[in-house]
């Protein structure tokens, strides 16, 4: 009797420690999915790619518990090389090594094939002699994802280090679960902010277009208007340059406004914005910056450009520009988006008028008379 019962006692208490444990599972499942929904959500809804670079690091270093983490991706809308991108976290990075991965690589291939991960180590045996290889491996990664979107290959990502844990350190297979789903999710998320991109970008200079550059003008002068900052706008413009289409053909037009583009990019800080507003001008938006420094800027870019060495085919060809700049004072000149750089298209007009190869300020009684004579 006594035998019996302790024997159902400890049934009892045997199916009743499996329930708690099957119990658990299922709550870390459902805590698990909670995680990938928010996840999901978060890397959908950012389209910046900086940021979402950012979001796909910061996840997946707090989720999986890594040290740090990286990422390759394409390193230009049109291009074909994967590079390191330049948000990477707790990853010690080698000057004299060139992190860039080219689309044809074999590596490239055998991480487009199957959704999987890879420990270095696989890789290794996969491809014993693959130099690019020795790029991933130097930054001694403790897993490599590939984020695959459709059969292609949108970025490596990788993790460092895992955070000492009481366990081996191995990634479990739940664990591998969810970071297969988070690739799936972040390579979506990529391919998204790619088109955003591209929607916004001239595939030509690479320069933004005209109506994103009206969008981030607008936004700027609202956050101009509440914190009192003054912001410029620069308007470009080049000189005959019909001559350059008519003389050596349209080909040589194209790459005097790629170089010009660059000039005028390389120009400007990063929290400035440089557009191709039409054929042959340009626009800079220029944050914090008031007359006497957007006037520095613009000077400073058409001097550039004259002095440059444009070489078409072993013919040198000399390139101007006349500049328009306006600035945004939320009390001297209160104007809309739109009217800011019609003053600066005006005073553009007075430099070509003038004689081309030159910088206007649009003040605001130069601009009165020039709106007079229209
Ligand atoms: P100005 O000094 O008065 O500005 O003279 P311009 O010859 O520069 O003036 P205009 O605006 O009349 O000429 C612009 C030319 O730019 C006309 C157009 O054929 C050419 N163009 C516009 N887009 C492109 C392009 O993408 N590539 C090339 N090669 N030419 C272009
Ligand atoms: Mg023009
Ligand atoms: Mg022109």
């Amino acid at each position: 009797m006594t035998n019996e019962n302790s024997t159902s006692v400890s049934l009892d208490s045997h199916t009743k420690s499996n329930e708690n444990i099957i119990l658990a599972l299922y709550e870390k499942k459902i805590y698990d999915l909670q995680q990938l929904i928010e996840i999901s959500r978060s890397l959908c809804s950012t389209l910046e790619f900086s940021k979402l670079i950012e979001s796909i690091l910061y996840t997946c270093m707090g989720q999986f518990r890594v040290l740090g983490a990286g990422i390759f991706v394409l390193d230009a809308l049109d291009s074909d090389l994967f590079e390191l991108d330049s948000n990477y976290y707790g990853i010690d990075i080698d000057p004299n090594i060139s992190y860039k991965i080219s689309a044809s690589s074999p590596l490239v291939k055998a991480l487009s094939k199957r959704n999987s991960v890879f420990t270095l180590e696989q890789l290794e045996k996969a491809l014993p002699n693959c130099s690019d290889l020795k790029i991933l491996a130097s930054l001694k990664p403790s897993l490599i994802v590939p984020l695959v979107h459709k059969s292609h290959l949108t970025g490596i990502l990788f993790f460092a280090e895992r955070i000492a844990l009481t366990d081996d350190g191995e990634y479990s297979e739940n664990e591998i679960e969810q970071i297969l789903i988070l690739s799936s999710l972040a390579a979506i998320a990529i391919t998204n902010a790619t088109l955003v991109e591209r929607s916004a970008t001239d595939m030509m200079t690479h320069l933004k277009l005209k109506y994103y550059f009206f969008n981030i003008l607008t936004d700027k002068i609202e956050q101009a208007k509440e914190g009192a900052k003054n912001l410029s706008v620069i308007m470009f413009d080049i000189d005959f340059f019909k001559r350059f289409n008519d003389t050596y053909g349209h080909a040589c037009g194209d790459y005097v406004l790629q170089t010009v583009a660059k000039i005028i990019e390389s120009g400007i800080r990063g929290k400035d914005m440089a557009a191709r507003y039409g054929g042959e001008e340009f626009t800079v938006l220029l944050n914090d910056t008031s007359k006497t420094d957007a006037m520095t800027v613009a000077e400073r870019i058409r001097s550039k450009i004259e002095q440059f060495d444009f070489c078409y085919e072993n013919q040198h060809v000399q390139v101007t520009i006349s500049v328009g700049v306006s600035e945004y004072d939320a009390e001297r000149n209160p104007v809309s988006p739109k009217e800011l750089v019609e003053q600066a298209d005006k005073a553009l007009y007075i430099s070509k008028r003038n004689g081309r190869n030159q910088v206007t300020f649009a003040e605001p009684g130069l601009i009165d008379e020039e709106k007079k004579n229209d």
